[in-house]
């Protein structure tokens, strides 16, 4: 049960895409069963050319599956939308008004629209959906005007036969009708959906750098404009560390590049793991990482502090190796007036102060 409403929530998401062969089939198998039953009713009602219609409308559609292989949607859609305006037209003008036929003219709009609109059957969508529904309107009128014209019909059955007609009909109507509408509604919110899903991950492959997952400078340059701004605007002060790897190169050099990569990115994992929620932080360069505090100078050092810490205690295991390293960091707080470019080349100072004088180490003065 629990994997039947998995499946349902499947199709609503838009995870579950039923191909446009399995939803003709589908159609074509429909209204191959809506016949049958006509044609039960017909035959019980000792209607029996009309019971015959029924059984060729039946086999008919069964025909029309054959086309699905050879792909001529649009020859199969027009073939089943013109038996269904032959038959009800028919069956209209050989039973009279009282049994209701003409419904299923009019419960053909939703499925022509469903068609035209999501399945590209057409280059000139509205035009066409127009122009058929049009022709819909136009049949149900002449058989209107047809009635009043001859108001009797050809076959005359009794009143229950009528009723029986005139309730099967509205049913098929009904669910035809509010079939199309949900499939439609279904088919442009997977639509939307999946574009939607399409963007996300477009817009995380844009802000994120591919190894480590981290979000990339680009995506930090405007995350640092946009705390820049709450600086002016609500004095929310700021913190920025860059840090870098010590001896990066001859981790590289010693253990191969590919251990080098595994360092990045356990590397990448402490950092964002001893962030809170507003921190930031950044692959900003090969093995340099800028990490925006939401804070003053202190809670600035403190993390960084912090951080360095666990670097230090960091052990990683790569192609049977184990690898320890120690990073460097340069920290400043942001002041009022301050460019982002100069905090960033401030703190930029103060970690390559701490290279120079032993590395390992967290700088937050000049
Ligand atoms: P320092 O302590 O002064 O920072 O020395 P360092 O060796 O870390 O710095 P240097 O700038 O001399 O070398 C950085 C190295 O980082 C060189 C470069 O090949 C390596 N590197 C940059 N990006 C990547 C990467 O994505 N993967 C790997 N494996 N190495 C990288
Ligand atoms: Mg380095
Ligand atoms: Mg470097």
């Amino acid at each position: 049960m629990s994997n039947f409403k998995h499946y349902i929530d499947g199709i609503k998401n838009g995870e579950v895409f039923f191909n446009e062969a399995f939803k003709l089939n589908f159609f074509l198998n429909a209204l191959c069963v809506i016949n049958a039953i006509y044609a039960i009713l017909f035959f019980s009602f000792d209607l029996r050319y009309l019971g015959m219609i029924s059984v060729a409308g039946a086999i008919y559609f069964q025909l029309l599956r054959l086309l699905i292989q050879k792909g001529a949607y649009r020859t199969i859609i027009h073939a089943a939308v013109i038996e269904v305006w032959l038959f009800s037209a028919a069956t209209d003008v050989i039973l009279g008004r009282g049994c209701s036929f003409s419904i299923l003219i009019i419960s053909s709009i939703p499925a022509i629209f469903y068609f035209a609109l999501t399945w590209g059957v057409y280059k000139k969508k509205e035009l066409v959906s127009f122009l058929l529904s049009l022709v819909v309107m136009t049949e149900y009128t002449l058989l209107y005007v047809y009635d009043l014209i001859h108001p009797a019909e050809i076959i005359r059955v009794k009143e229950y036969m009528r009723i029986v007609f005139t309730g099967y009909n509205f049913a098929v109507a009904f669910f035809v009708i509010i079939g199309f509408l949900m499939l439609l509604h279904w088919d442009m919110s997977q639509k939307t959906t999946s574009l939607s899903h399409k963007n996300v991950a477009l817009n995380m492959e844009a802000n994120r750098d591919a190894l480590t997952g981290l979000f990339n400078r680009r995506y930090m340059n405007l995350q640092l404009e946009e705390k820049l701004q709450l600086l002016h605007q609500e004095g929310r002060i700021f913190g920025v560390i860059i840090c870098d790897i010590d001896n990066f190169k001859k981790v590289n050099d010693t253990f191969g590049h590919e251990s080098g990569d595994d360092v990045l990115v356990n590397a990448a994992r402490v950092l964002m793991s001893s962030l809170r929620e507003n921190d930031v932080v950044c692959r900003w360069g090969g093995e340099e990482f800028l990490i925006a505090i939401d804070g003053n100078k202190k809670i600035t050092v403190d993390v960084a502090e912090r951080i360095r810490g666990m670097i230090e205690d960091m052990v990683v295991v790569s192609h049977g190796y184990t690898i320890k390293i120690t990073m460097t960091f340069g920290v400043c707080e942001s002041i009022p007036g301050l460019s982002i470019d100069k905090i960033v080349e401030i703190a930029d100072e103060r970690l390559y102060a701490g290279k120079q004088n032993g590395k390992n180490q967290v700088v937050s003065d000049s």
